[in-house]
C-alpha cells in the first residue's frame, strides 16, 4: 500500500508536537494511536509513518537535508521514521518520491 496522495482532503489535521518530541513543527494527517498508528507527517512533504520501514533513503539522499530521524518504538513497521523536519526547504527533485522503497513519501508536485 502507498501513501494516499489525497490525504489532505480525507484526514483531520493536527502538530507534530501533539504526538512526538521532535525538534520540528510540522503538521500531522490522519489518526495517531500511539504506538501502532502514526499518521502522515508532513504536507509538502509528506511521509506516511505507518508505511515507512525505517530504511534511510531519502534521508541519506536528499540533497539539501529535509528528514531526520525520529523514535518511534513499538510501531509494527520500524522503530524509527524518516521525518520531515525541514519541509520547507524542499526543492521538488523527487528524488526521494523516487527511492522510498514502500512508496511511503508523497511531494505536492508528485500529486494530480
Ligand atoms: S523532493 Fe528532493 S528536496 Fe524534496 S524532500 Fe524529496 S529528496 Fe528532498
Amino acid at each position: 500500500m502507498a501513501i494516499d496522495p489525497n490525504f489532505a482532503e480525507s484526514r483531520e489535521r493536527s502538530s507534530v508536537g501533539d504526538w512526538l518530541d521532535i525538534d520540528a513543527d510540522y503538521d500531522v494527517w490522519g489518526e495517531v494511536d500511539q504506538p501502532e498508528r502514526l499518521g502522515i507527517h508532513g504536507t509538502h512533504v509528506a511521509v506516511d509513518f505507518d508505511i515507512c520501514d525505517g530504511s534511510g533513503p531519502c534521508l541519506e539522499n536528499c540533497p539539501v537535508d529535509v528528514f531526520g530521524w525520529a523514535d518511534t518504538p513499538g510501531h509494527p513497521t520500524s522503530d524509527r521514521k524518516a521525518a520531515p523536519v525541514n519541509e520547507s526547504q524542499c526543492i521538488d527533485c523527487m528524488l526521494c518520491v523516487d527511492i522510498c522503497p514502500v512508496d511511503a513519501i508523497d511531494v505536492d508536485g508528485s500529486r494530480g
